[in-house]
Formats: structure tokens, sequence, C-alpha cells
């Protein structure tokens, strides 16, 4: 447990503090100097400025929970704080807010949330008490008017990953793919996020791939997340057969009965796989894309789920541009989209 005052006030408010790893003074990745902020933040940082050691407040406003850190504007990550919403998701982000504001030397706030977003107003779906809900705004005023910069946790989670995980190729185009309960994306082009004039720009998880296949919540019909998302994969899987021994089967155990070879959940796996590699090779033709990084729960399942993947788009695959597409597992786990929040923060600070 870290010593220092937030942690004493997060304590406070029944907070749950996450130190850094053994042996680690800030968490995250060792900083590369040669990937800088400014190669992050690309046109919108004066290039060549010099780095002041200005620090961030990243949020990362889930479905479920809330996490915080601050974030220097070299990489490191020097407190982190994830609580659970709780009752009054308002009141949650209040005491969150306040608790980080006061650390010194703040210079911007970056958040990356769950969508739909429109224009810094969020409605997201597991939070029906937001809808519409000025995020932007409200933060801006909680942290006393410090410059506030917004975009979806994928999008953020692909920055971050560019960022602070290994993926930064100067002149290059990353999409990172968020493979969870949905399926999200956000586009990286040489440093640059390209989040589009609603801030939606991204969007994978609903391109069409089987424009026969099963209508999704979002209105569209045959969408990646109808196929490739962990209930989509389990819902498919027990209605093919699949006999899970748990009574609240989820994508983790149909990932354990994968592994062992389990058709079912093989065939499973498999299908998400190729749902996923015709968007990746859509999305890729399209911006050019060199590389794509995979995270979210489902993509816990490692080379389950990454192998089949390969082998589709390098099946799939035609064009030689295409061909040199190559997808990883993330490298930053959970905490990509606070460095993404952090970096976005330095975009607009
Ligand atoms: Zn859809």
């Amino acid at each position: 447990m870290s010593s220092g005052p937030l942690s004493t006030v997060c304590r406070d408010i029944n907070f749950m503090v996450n130190t850094p790893p053994t042996g680690a003074a800030e968490t995250g990745p060792p900083v590369d100097t040669a990937v800088s902020p400014v190669a992050v933040a690309g046109e919108h940082l004066q290039r060549g400025r010099h780095l002041t050691h200005r620090r961030m407040l990243a949020l990362d406003i889930g479905g479920t929970k809330f996490a915080a850190a601050i974030v220097g504007d070299s990489g490191e990550m020097q407190e982190r704080v994830e609580v659970p919403i709780g009752a009054d998701p308002t009141a949650t982000l209040s005491a969150l807010v306040r608790s980080l504001a006061s650390s010194p030397g703040l210079a911007g706030v970056g958040i990356g949330t769950a969508g739909p977003l429109d224009r810094g107003r969020v409605s997201p779906v597991n939070i029906p008490a937001w809808r519409g809900f000025p995020l932007a705004d409200k933060v801006s005023e909680l942290s006393g008017g410090l410059p506030v910069a917004i975009a979806g946790d994928a999008q953020c989670m692909a920055l971050g990953e560019w960022w602070r995980g290994g993926h930064a190729t100067p002149g290059h185009t990353m999409l990172g793919v968020v493979v969870s309960t949905g399926v999200g994306g956000g586009l990286v082009i040489d440093g640059t996020p390209f989040l589009g004039p609603t801030g939606n720009a991204g969007h994978i998880g609903h391109i069409t791939v089987d424009p026969h296949g099963e209508p999704c919540p979002c209105g569209g019909v045959g969408c990646v997340e109808t196929i490739a998302s962990g209930p989509a994969m389990t819902r498919w899987a027990l209605a093919h057969g699949w006999q899970p021994t748990s009574p609240t089967p989820d994508a983790r155990m149909l990932a354990a009965d994968a592994r062992i070879g389990v058709p079912i959940a093989v065939a499973a796996f498999e299908r998400a796989a190729d749902a996923l590699a015709i968007a990746f090779l859509t999305a890729a033709a399209l911006c050019d894309i060199d590389r794509i990084v995979v995270g979210g729960g489902v993509s816990a399942a490692g080379e389950t789920l990454l192998h089949p993947l390969r082998q589709t788009v390098k099946r799939r695959a035609g064009l030689a541009f295409l061909r040199r597409l190559q997808i990883e597992a993330t490298s930053l786990g959970r905490d990509a989209g606070l460095y993404g929040a952090a970096a976005l923060a330095l975009t607009q600070a």
C-alpha cells in the first residue's frame, strides 16, 4: 500500500488502491524516452516542445467500476485507484475526481469511457442513470476547471498501447480492439488518435460481417459483436451442444474447454476469429493498418483466440499491404485505457 496522502484519502472513502508492482517505484512498463508524448500526441502537440514534467489525471469509466490514475508526461503511472460504481455513479465520480484533482501539478484530465458518447456526453449501456450525461463538463467542474479530453474506452486502449505498450511505429497506423462483453476499437494514425466528428470512430464491433446474421442491439444485423463478443460466443456454443460444467458458463470457461480440445468450444473460437478477421481486413484495407492489438476479457484466452485469428487473416488477406498486417496481444492489459486517457489529455493540456 503506498503511503502518500492520496492513498489516505482513498482509504477514507473506501476506495481500493492498487499499488505499484513489487520492485517497481512506479507502475507500468519501462519508460521509453524514444516514444515521447510528443510522438503520441502527433500534430496536437508542438513537435520539439520540451517536456515539462506535467502530470495528467486519467479516468477509465467502465460499466461496473471506475479507475483513475495520475500519469506523468513521460508515461510513468504514479497512483492508481479503482472503485465500484455503486448505487450513485455521479456521487462516486465526484468523490473520485475530487480526491485526485488535489494532486499537485495536474495539467489536464483525460477520460476513456464506455459509450456511446457524443461530444462529451455519454450514455453507457451499463450505467442507466447516465443518459446524455455531460461527463466532460462534470469532470471539468469537479477538477476546478482543468482542461478535459474525452474518448471511448477502446480508443484510449489503442492510444495507450501505442504510447506505452511498445507498439509505436512512427508513420504507421494501428488499430486497438477490445474483445469483451462487446467489441470496440480505436485507430491511432502516426501517434494521433482518430476519433471522428462525434467521437465514435473505430466502432469495429458494428461492422457487418454476416448480412444474414443475427440482429444486433445496435440496430444492425450480423455485426462482429453478434458473433465474437464473449456472451455471443457462449450463447452460440450452448445452442450447438456445448455442455459446460458450470450453471453460469462464460467465455472464460469456453476458452478453457477450447484449450483441451472440446470441439464445439474450438468451433466457437474459430467462428469468432473468422468474424474478427473479416472486420480486421476490412479496416486494414480502408486505413492501411499495419498492426492490430487485441485486448479485453476474451483476449485473455491468448493463443486460443489469436492463433485462429492470425491463421484466418493470413488465409483471407489478398493484397500485399494487407498480408503484412500483424496481430498482437495487449501488453498493458487493463491499464492500457488509463495510459491512453493520459496521452489524450496531453494532446489538450
Ligand atoms: Zn451492431
